[in-house]
C-alpha cells in the first residue's frame, strides 16, 4: 500500500484565536499520523490504527452515515472524511485503511487533525486529484467538526496541511474563511528557523490529557459568542480594549480581554519573525500569553502552569501552554545550549509534585501534508 503523513502542530502563538476570526501562527511537527492506503474497488471501508489494536473497523460506504454511533470513536475522524468525499461526489468505491500515528494522543499537539489530514491527502491522491490544498483543509475539518463531532477551528488542520519546512504559518482566520474561498495574504509562509539563532523549541507533553475537558472548551466557545453578541460584533475578532469596559459580565470580559490581547501579540509576533530581529525576543509574547490563557481565559491545568514556571527558571525565553488547555502540552523558546538543564528542571518539577514523568523533545518548523515516496 501508498503511505501518507499529516503532521501534528505546535501553534507558536494564538490559542483560542481561531474561532474568534482571529490570527494563529503554528508550525508542523516532525511527528505525524501515517496512513497508508489502498482502493479495493469491493463497497467496503476497512480501517485499523497501529494506536487502537483492538479496534479494527468495517463499514459499507453506502452505511457510513447510518453506522455513525456505532464505531469506536476514533475511529469517527477517518470514516468523517470517507464521508465527506462521499458527500462530495468523488468515486470511493472501498478502501483499505492502516493508520500509525506518532503524534501524541491527546497532548494538544493536534494528533486529531494530523489523523484526519493524513487520511484527506490519501483519498485526495486515490479518488479526487483535482483537491486544493484549500479543499483538503475545508474536508478535514468538515469531518472532525461533523462526523466526529468534536467542535474546532480551523487552526489544526490548516497548520497540518499547509505548514512548510523553515516556516511559521501566518493565518488572518477571517480572511482565509471568507465566503468566496481564501483573500489574497489570508495565509502567508514566514520563514522561521530558530536553530540558525542558536535557539531549540522544546514541547514538554505533561501526560495529561486535555481530552476529558472537551466541555470548557465548548463552553469557552459559547463565552466568545456571548461576549461578540452583547458587543454587537461578529466575531471578538473585531473588538478593541477600548470595548472590553462595555462588557458587563465579568467571566465574559476577562475571556473577550484574552482574545484581544492575544490577537494583538500573533500580529506582533509575525512582525518580528518577518523583520528578521532577534527571536529570543518571541519570548515574552510566549510567556504573556499563557499568563493570559490561565488568568483571563482560564484554560491552563497545575501541570502546565508548573512546566512553565520551571522552563522560565531555567533560563527559558518564554514558555506557554499550547492547544485547548486543561491539560496537554507547554512550549518553551530556549537556547539550544540550556535545553538539556530546562529539561531536567521540569523533569524535576514533576517528580517532586508527584506528576508522572513528562515527554520533553525538541520541535523544528517541519513539512505539511503529503505522500510519502
Ligand atoms: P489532540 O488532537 O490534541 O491530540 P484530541 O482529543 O483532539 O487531541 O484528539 C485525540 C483523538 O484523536 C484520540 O482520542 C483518538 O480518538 C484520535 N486519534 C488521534 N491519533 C490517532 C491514531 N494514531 N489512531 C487512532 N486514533 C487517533
Ligand atoms: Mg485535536
Amino acid at each position: 500500500m501508498d503511505r501518507w503523513i499529516a503532521p501534528g502542530r505546535v501553534n507558536l502563538i494564538g490559542e483560542h484565536t481561531d474561532y474568534n476570526a482571529g490570527f494563529v501562527l503554528p508550525i508542523a511537527l516532525s511527528l505525524g499520523v501515517v496512513c497508508a492506503a489502498e482502493r479495493t474497488g469491493d463497497g467496503l471501508v476497512r480501517l485499523r490504527s497501529a494506536q487502537r489494536p483492538g479496534e479494527p473497523v468495517e463499514v459499507a460506504v453506502g452505511e457510513l452515515a447510518a453506522r455513525r454511533a456505532t464505531v469506536p470513536r476514533w475511529a469517527r475522524y477517518p470514516l468523517g472524511v470517507v464521508h465527506e468525499f462521499v458527500r462530495g461526489g468523488h468515486p470511493v468505491d472501498g478502501l483499505r485503511l492502516a493508520i500509525d500515528g506518532a503524534v501524541p494522543l491527546g497532548a494538544g499537539l493536534s494528533s486529531s487533525a494530523a489523523l484526519c489530514c493524513a487520511v484527506t491527502v490519501a483519498l485526495r491522491d486515490l479518488c479526487a486529484p483535482t483537491l486544493t490544498p484549500d479543499d483538503l483543509v475545508g474536508i478535514a475539518w468538515a469531518a472532525e467538526n461533523g462526523f466526529a463531532g468534536v467542535p474546532t477551528g480551523v487552526l489544526d488542520q490548516s497548520a497540518s496541511i499547509r505548514c512548510t519546512a523553515g516556516h511559521a504559518l501566518f493565518l488572518d482566520v477571517r480572511a482565509y474563511t471568507a465566503p468566496g474561498g481564501p483573500e489574497p495574504g489570508a495565509a502567508e509562509q514566514i520563514p522561521f528557523d530558530p536553530a540558525a539563532a542558536g535557539l531549540a523549541l522544546l514541547v514538554a507533553d505533561t501526560g495529561h490529557p486535555h481530552d476529558l475537558a472537551d466541555g470548557g472548551y465548548a463552553e469557552r466557545r459559547a463565552q466568545c459568542e456571548a461576549a461578540a453578541r452583547a458587543l454587537d460584533v461578529a466575531a471578538l475578532r473585531d473588538v478593541t480594549d477600548t470595548d472590553l469596559p462595555r462588557l458587563a459580565d465579568p467571566v465574559l470580559r476577562r475571556r473577550a480581554t484574552h482574545v484581544v490581547t492575544e490577537n494583538a501579540r500573533v500580529v506582533a509576533a509575525a512582525d518580528l519573525l518577518r523583520s528578521g530581529a532577534d527571536p529570543r525576543t518571541l519570548g515574552a509574547l510566549l510567556s504573556a500569553s499563557h499568563r493570559s490563557l490561565r488568568t483571563e481565559f482560564e484554560v491552563s491545568a497545575p501541570a502546565l502552569d508548573l512546566a512553565v514556571d520551571a522552563a522560565l527558571d531555567a533560563g527559558a525565553h518564554g514558555a506557554r501552554m499550547v492547544g485547548g488547555g486543561f491539560g496537554g502540552s507547554v512550549l518553551a523558546l530556549v537556547d539550544r545550549a540550556d535545553t538539556a538543564a530546562v529539561t531536567a528542571r521540569i523533569e524535576r518539577r514533576f517528580a517532586a509534585a508527584g506528576h508522572a514523568r513528562p515527554r520533553i523533545f525538541t520541535v523544528e518548523p517541519a513539512a505539511g501534508a503529503r505522500r510519502l515516496r
